[in-house]
């Protein structure tokens, strides 16, 4: 794909989006630019490093799983990313060859497309939770038969309330899965310290993005909502590059922190995004555009749980892996939501969620009503995965909410 310079409306691709906000919308960001740049760049990284001979591992990108394969000197590619390399193609290729029913979630056909039409140039292994998706469980078996070797950590979710033997062997369930793993992924070389400094590095991480958060909430204009969702994309695989990745942070927060107080801090309609993390970038153009700002934030990307350094790395991940309270629909979930909304003042909450994905549909149901009960206006979006500008449609629903956000503020001020 050519990088050149786009009107917003010429808009096709994801990566045009990126490009757009890069070239023109944070013309005034260095670290902002370095940062699109880190996401434009990360699958063809990830291609480069392996036809080098380098170790990659598609992977899912959650935190335990991409410390696992940098403590064993492994580039984590999250195949979650893959849909940037997204084409009308994958999904046709998915319902054709595969035979996936047209129904089935666009992400997960897009994935399974791409997959076979990158088959030898970035990486043959994957690595895959089963709690995570049903139709990934599925689709995964299928990939096993055009040459990739899948590995599935077969674990199921972590009990909410339940007695302390049961919560002990689910304990040993999940350790001897990570031991599996580690085995099938580099046989032999396992080190227990450097997957504690793994650890170690990613709760410093957090703790960096936990401050761009803050700053940015007084300086709601500086990065756009797209390149926030980017950074909170790349918490745990740090786009194949630790290092860049914390240079970006680093000097994101210094230029936020050199910023004057009134400065990029336009009135705005604060939003919380919650559910998917949305793959149709121009939702996010629309949404500033329209005088909106998304300061909280709710996707599957943790930036609130830290690992235990202090205990075996092993149990740190399990303890990880177990002990997360804020993602998923329960009442404690939606309360978290609720605290984080208040600390950055947000007035409304954006839901997503892909089309054909039953989790998202039955999410966005719950917290919808959930909100409702807490007088919080909510806009249910279903989005496509396979395509990176949405119809006018959307974005006009998406422009009506924030002016009507926009509108209760005014009143508020009034009364
Ligand atoms: S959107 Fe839903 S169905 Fe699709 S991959 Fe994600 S969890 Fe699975």
């Amino acid at each position: 794909m050519s990088e050149t310079l786009q009107t917003s409306t010429e808009n096709k691709t994801q990566l045009d989006h990126v490009i757009y906000s890069r070239d023109v919308v944070h013309k005034h960001s260095k670290a902002t630019q370095n940062l699109l740049n880190l996401c434009i760049d990360y699958i063809d990284y990830c291609k480069r490093e392996f036809q080098a001979g380098k170790d990659v591992i598609w992977t899912m990108g959650m935190g335990t799983d991409t410390a696992i394969l940098y403590s064993l000197g492994i580039i984590p590619a999250s195949f979650t990313e893959i849909g940037r390399l997204c084409s009308g193609e994958a999904v046709v290729l998915a319902e054709e060859f595969f035979q996936v029913p047209n129904e089935t979630c666009a992400m997960v056909k897009s994935d399974l497309g791409e997959f076979y039409l990158q088959r030898g140039k970035i990486s043959n292994k994957i690595f895959y939770s089963s709690k995570a998706c049903e139709p990934y469980n599925v689709a995964f078996q299928l990939l096993e038969d055009v040459g990739y070797d899948v590995h599935v950590m077969d674990v199921g979710f972590g009990p909410r309330k339940a007695r302390r033997e049961r919560v002990e062997n689910i304990k040993k369930h999940y350790r001897d899965e990570y031991l599996k793993v580690i085995d099938w992924a580099a046989p032999g070389k396992y080190d227990a310290e450097k997957l504690r400094s793994e650890l170690i590095f990613y709760n410093k991480i957090q703790r960096k993005i936990r401050t761009v958060f803050n700053l940015r909430a007084y300086h709601p204009t500086y990065i756009g909502s797209l390149p926030m969702m980017l950074l909170l994309m790349g918490n745990t695989h740090y786009f194949g590059k630790p290092l860049e990745y914390e240079a970006t942070i680093d000097k994101l927060i210094e230029e936020l922190s050199d910023l004057k107080p009134n400065e990029y801090h336009d009135e705005k309609a604060i939003l919380c995004w919650s559910g998917a993390r949305g793959q149709e970038f121009n939702i996010f153009e629309a949404i500033d555009e329209a005088g909106g700002a998304v300061l909280s934030w709710n996707i599957p990307n943790n930036t609130v749980h830290e690992f235990n350094t202090e205990i075996d790395p092993i149990d740190a991940l399990v303890d990880f892996e177990l002990g997360d309270l804020i993602s998923g629909t329960t009442e404690n979930a939606c309360r978290y939501i609720l605290k984080d909304m208040e600390k950055y003042g947000a007035t409304g909450v954006i839901l997503y969620g892909y089309l054909g994905c039953s989790f998202a549909t039955i999410d966005i149901e719950l917290k919808r009503k959930y909100f409702k009960e807490h007088d919080i206006p909510g806009l249910s979006l279903i989005g496509s995965f396979d395509v990176g500008t949405v119809t006018g449609q959307v974005t006009t629903r998406v422009r009506a909410f924030i002016e009507m956000l926009a509108k209760k503020r005014e009143e508020s001020k009034i009364a």
